[in-house]
């Protein structure tokens, strides 16, 4: 099938869909400026991510975690929603399709595009939390210390550790938030999975909940994933370009 057939056949499952919920992983930032780690030249070639993101090593040296975030967080404090992410707000309101947004993403761009129910499975580089005193910082906040030459960055109450509210290797999902994932995916007729591997785990044991309990499914990804098999249509390509051109067909035919 030629890619504009498959371009043509993912509007049409939008099309006959009610409930329609989104799957994303670091490949839609990729257009905003937020690199994927995995690909060639991305950080975990410089940076062990089982060293540098690893809870137990943050630990006994956060100043490792705090020396790879400080390269990551000026990508992500300048990065704006990109045509993938618009194209997931005009879906759910324009169309009234989409329900939820799942996203293995810490950057904050899918809620900054406007899509109101995002469930964020690893946490968010938004906000920090002291693990001493558990009172929380906005990143700004954190942004100054670092400027400080705070590395790593030290409560000013009690002293103890900050750390951002994203998921580090070897800590636990947020259970209500895949709790809620979970319904999602049984609650989907047409699950979307844009921008993600699909090899990072638990997270990415989710689109198979949604097969399983009859959704239909479409892979938007630059390469093939383990799930294309099952899917009803997977389109090789970048999102930022992908789904503008699902969304012009969408508003052809409906
Ligand atoms: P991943 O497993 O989700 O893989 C990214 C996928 O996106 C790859 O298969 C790649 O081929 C694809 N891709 C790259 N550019 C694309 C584009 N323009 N359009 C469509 N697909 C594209 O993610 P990862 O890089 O292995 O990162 C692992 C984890 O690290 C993530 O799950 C996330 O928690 C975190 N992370 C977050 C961000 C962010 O918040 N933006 C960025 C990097 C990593």
């Amino acid at each position: 099938m030629s890619q504009e057939d498959k371009v043509k056949k993912a509007a049409e499952l939008i099309k006959n869909s009610d409930y329609v919920v989104a799957f994303t992983g670091a490949g839609i930032s990729v257009e905003s400026g937020i690199p994927d780690f995995r690909s060639p030249g991305g950080l975990w070639e410089r940076y062990n991510p089982n060293e540098y993101a690893n809870y137990f090593t943050f630990l006994t040296h956060p100043e490792k975690y705090w020396t790879m975030h400080m390269e990551l967080r000026e990508m992500v404090r300048d990065a704006q929603p990109n045509p993938a992410h618009n194209a997931l707000a005009t879906l759910e309101h324009e169309y009234g399709k989409l329900k939820s947004v799942i996203t293995q993403n810490v950057d904050f761009l899918h809620s900054r595009a406007g899509n109101t129910k995002v469930l964020e499975l690893h946490g968010t580089a938004q906000t920090s939390r002291c693990l001493g005193c558990d009172k929380t910082f906005y990143f700004t906040k954190v942004e100054e210390m670092l400027d400080q030459g705070q590395v790593p960055p030290r409560c000013p109450h009690c002293k103890g550790l900050i750390k951002t509210n994203t998921i580090l290797f070897g800590e636990d999902l947020p259970n209500d938030v895949v709790e809620q994932s979970r319904e999602e995916m049984i609650a989907a007729d047409l699950l979307i999975v844009i921008g993600s591997s699909l090899t990072v785990y638990p997270a990415a044991a989710l689109p198979s909940i949604a097969v399983k309990t009859g959704s239909r499914l479409i892979i938007v990804n630059k390469e093939i994933t383990p799930m294309d098999i099952y899917a009803d249509v997977a389109i090789q390509g970048m999102a930022g370009v992908i789904l503008p051109r699902i969304l012009t067909v969408l508003e052809e035919i409906s």
